[in-house]
């Protein structure tokens, strides 16, 4: 083992903080004893604040994956015609999921460059003049890519379309990361998951669902049983689940809540804003390309860089992962290779983010990527001019 701790700058899993992971190291409870209605009833509140919703939330033992197949067998019927637009992989792996379910995904194709369109989306909502389309699907941080959906944008595209479809948006990698507001943005189901901005280990998933959402759920045709929020509703509503949950990583989200209100979630938000900045400015000076090209959807959660032509990224990651014990998101499916992704987000601070960008400056060294010096200052003058909203006053 080296020394030192590693680095784990994928875009998800991220970090643990410390405080975290103590708050998990305790016994594990009996689920359905009377001191658990708190944890479970803190969770279950608290998450509403999060989401910045006063419906219900819905809490699974399960990675992200199961909370967009979750979204999906509640609401609706084999068949159903689906809206998703294609941002990246992320989004490709919702559409493989919603064909595998019997429904019927129209996909917007993308560039992977930006996030979704919502003038496209309004186009394809007022050509559907049956409503056949029953939801619209989009990613709000496409963590393949680094780039960021304007959710406001896609609800009034399907209002100014007059269109009845539910809207869904995966949150996984944007929740307690990036503003998001599933009551003032009108979002139908909210899709999210623990290991990202909750700050927590794998294993935990998210809906938040909305009235219209709970009412679709009562006629979906779907079939569903361990994913049922009907199933879960009853339980819930005192503190408790129909099966057994995770029960210490629900000490940890109860602690990650804590730890995003003491901070402030617009401090939070702020926080990951400043970091994308700096990564940016870094990669800018070094002379590579961020793949999103859409300067105002680039991500404050991760950055993805392309390598220049006849350059392997995956080497080059490989060399920094020997050589400074760091990890790196790699390129997945059509940009496999192609780009390297740099996670900036969760339990992260200005000399983490330092010492991260400084890992890849040297990895490229090291790889033999053609760059030019300077990013690491071009990233620590980006900070310099940006005071931190919790910094103490001079
Ligand atoms: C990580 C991620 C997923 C997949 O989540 P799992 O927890 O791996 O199932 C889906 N969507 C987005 C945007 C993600 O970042």
């Amino acid at each position: 083992m080296p020394a030192g701790r590693h680095f784990l700058q994928i875009p998800g899993p991220s970090n643990v903080p410390d405080r975290i992971l103590r708050a998990m190291d305790y016994p594990t409870m009996d689920h359905r004893g009377p001191a658990f209605a708190d944890v479970g009833r803190k969770a279950l509140e608290g998450m509403k604040g999060i989401f910045k919703t006063d419906s219900r939330v819905v809490i699974y033992p399960s990675s992200g994956t199961g909370a967009w197949e979750a979204a999906m067998v509640n609401t609706l019927s084999p068949g159903d015609t689906v809206l998703m637009y294609e941002t990246g992989h992320f989004a490709m792996l919702w559409k493989k999921l919603a064909e595998k379910l019997g429904l019927n995904p129209v996909f917007i194709e993308g560039d992977w460059r930006g996030g979704a369109n919502a003038a496209a989306i309004e186009e394809h909502l007022r050509g559907d003049k049956g409503q056949e389309i029953k939801a619209v699907c989009v990613v709000h941080n496409e963590t393949s890519t680094g780039s960021v959906t304007d959710v406001a944008a896609v609800r009034r595209a399907i209002d100014a379309a007059g269109h009845s479809a539910l809207l869904m948006v995966d949150t996984i990698s944007s929740l307690a990361s990036v503003d998001y507001r599933h009551d003032e943005w009108g979002v139908d189901v909210t899709v999210s998951g623990s290991q990202k901005g909750l700050m927590l280990p794998p294993g935990l998933s998210f809906n938040a669902v909305s009235d219209k959402a709970m009412t679709a759920s009562e006629s979906a045709g779907l079939i569903r049983s361990y994913w049922s929020w009907a199933e879960m509703a009853g339980p819930n509503d005192t503190g408790y689940f129909p099966y057994t949950p995770a029960t210490n990583l629900l000490y940890g989200l109860n602690e990650a809540i804590d730890m995003l209100h003491e901070e402030g979630l617009e401090n939070v938000f702020a926080r990951h804003r400043r970091h994308g900045a700096a990564a940016r400015a870094a990669v800018e000076a070094w002379g590579l390309e961020v793949l999103c090209n859409t300067p105002s959807d680039r991500s404050p959660v991760l950055t993805a860089v392309m390598v220049p032509e006849g350059h392997s990224a995956d080497n080059f990651r490989a060399v920094t992962l020997r050589n400074y014990d760091m990890s790196l998101g790699n390129g997945l499916s059509k940009v496999a290779d192609r780009v390297f992704r740099i996670g900036h987000l969760g339990d992260f601070n200005d000399l983490m983010l330092i010492g991260t960008l400084a890992g890849v400056e040297m990895g490229l060294r090291d790889a033999g990527v053609p760059y030019r010096a300077g990013g690491v200052q071009a990233a620590m003058e980006v900070l310099g001019e940006t005071a931190l909203a919790n910094r103490a006053a001079a």
